[in-house]
């Protein structure tokens, strides 16, 4: 049967009003946005090549300071364990995956920055790191960072670490690709890099595996947010009331004991200033 006009101009307005709520999501308060606060289940990207922090077991799982980190904050969001899907997000897709849509949320060493911001909504941070650099076993003179010039750097595709060293301090160290700070490692061991400058969480979690020495020369705050869909305000602030909690109730001190107590890393065990939801 064909829609005759009225018919037609009625079935429009139906699907408009159904299709609003879909959208915009107007309620009695005004119009709201769809935010991860409101999920049912969780696609949270983490690092899977970095000892501590976010490691990929061979039976497909996730463990590390990180994968513990947002498996509190899901569940203090009402999202239990078993709806949550860890998938890995090297630093080069971190941006991306987020403004697809193929995660819901990232924590993975993610540095909060000026540039990525324009990017991505930060919760948190909900550590703060500091950099530092490994240098290759029996590579002398090398005792802080303007000592990398002409030295070669192990720089991750996405990752900020080496732009610290070259654009921001200005030394003129030599930056060699890698695709994951598991590589660069690797490559470190090797001897096919003279160093490694990176958060010195990530350089302790590999510490215990690998050959080389820490130069003990932190020269940044690494303030690591929780990355979320760009404009969910609500839901950053829900992490953040999560991240509080945390550490209000002793947890992220336990974690921190627990996946770097051994380190010798000086560990912050009070609740990060909070960078705001943008
Ligand atoms: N925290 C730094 C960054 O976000 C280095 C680690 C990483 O790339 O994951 O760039």
């Amino acid at each position: 049967m064909r829609a005759t006009r009225p018919a037609a101009a009625a079935l429009a307005a139906v699907l408009a009003v159904l299709a609003v709520p879909a959208v915009a999501g107007c309620g009695i308060g005004g119009p709201q946005r769809r935010t991860i606060a409101d999920n049912h289940r969780l696609v949270i990207g983490v690092k899977e090549d970095q000892p501590g922090l976010g490691v990929k077991r061979p039976d497909g799982t996730y463990a590390g300071f990180d994968v513990d980190v947002a498996t509190y904050i899901a569940g203090r969001l009402g999202v239990p364990p078993e709806r949550i899907e860890f998938t890995t997000t090297n630093s080069s897709v971190r941006e991306e995956a987020l403004a697809a849509g193929r995660v819901d949320m990232i924590v993975a060493t993610y540095s909060i920055t000026a540039a990525r911001k324009r990017k991505v909504t930060f919760a948190g941070p909900y550590y703060v790191a500091h950099q530092d650099t490994l240098v290759r076993p029996g590579l002398p003179g090398v005792d802080d960072v303007r000592d990398l010039a002409g030295r070669e750097i192990c720089a991750v595709t996405g990752s900020n670490s080496w732009r610290r060293v070259i654009e921001e301090r200005g030394v003129a160290a030599v930056p060699v690709r890698y695709p994951t700070y598991g590589a660069c490692m690797e490559a470190l061991a090797r001897g096919d890099l003279d160093a490694v400058s990176t958060d010195d969480l990530i350089l302790a979690g590999f510490a215990g595996d690998g050959p080389g020495r820490i130069i003990n020369d932190p020269f940044t705050d690494e303030k690591y947010g929780v990355g979320i869909r760009k404009g969910d305000v609500a839901g950053c602030a829900a992490v953040n009331r999560a991240i509080t909690r945390m550490y209000q109730d002793g947890t992220a001190e336990r974690l921190l004991r627990e996946w770097f107590g051994e380190s010798g890393l000086e560990l912050t065990t009070s609740v990060p200033q909070f960078e705001g939801c943008t």
